[in-house]
């Protein structure tokens, strides 16, 4: 049965913790019971950088993301330290595309150095789980969840993030389960 389920692909961009995103990927598929492959990586794509702004523009990256998938059915999530930005807003702290089957998220404003506090994982780590978590959800068609204690809640703010369970509630387990 399990053959039949799509795969997640994580994928390590740029300079990013190796170990830590090796550790996300392990974690990953249990929660969404599938088998999770890992890339050795892939450099920051220079035609999303934007010099102006000293961000990455989430779009392009999701386009070259695509690009990496071997099969339509594959939802891949790529992890990066550097920021993000949309046209339309100051930065993002993930993206996803649901067409595509791509998704992006960042750690720099994940770490506890972007609030000029001394670095933790212990509080880094689960933040990045959570954000992971909810946008690959968002992969497997869940829409955003209402409830704040929810991992599929829509968190704006690192309090919200880190408010919020590493576990989806019963709806949206609920949903989950009908997706292959
Ligand atoms: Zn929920």
């Amino acid at each position: 049965m399990s053959l039949l389920k799509s795969k997640i692909v994580v994928v390590p961009m740029g300079d990013v913790d190796f170990m830590m995103v090796n550790k996300l990927a392990s974690n990953l598929g249990p929660v969404f019971s599938r088998s999770v492959d890992i890339l050795k990586g892939m450099k920051m794509p220079a035609e999303a950088y934007n010099v102006v702004r000293n961000q990455y523009y989430a779009q392009v990256i999701l386009a070259k993301l695509e690009r990496t998938k071997a099969n339509s059915r594959e939802k891949v999530l790529a992890v990066c330290e550097e920021d993000l930005y949309l046209p339309d807003e100051s930065f993002v702290m993930g993206f996803v595309d649901k067409l595509s089957g791509t998704a992006v998220v960042s750690l720099y404003r994940i770490r506890q150095e972007f609030y000029g506090l001394p670095e933790d994982e212990s509080k880094v780590y689960p933040r990045l789980f959570k954000e992971a978590v909810h946008r690959l959800a968002h992969l497997f068609d869940l829409t955003e969840c209402r409830n704040p204690k929810c991992v599929n809640y829509y968190s704006q703010i690192m309090l919200d993030i880190d408010n919020k369970s590493d576990k989806f509630c019963d709806i949206c387990k609920r949903s989950l389960t009908s997706v292959v």
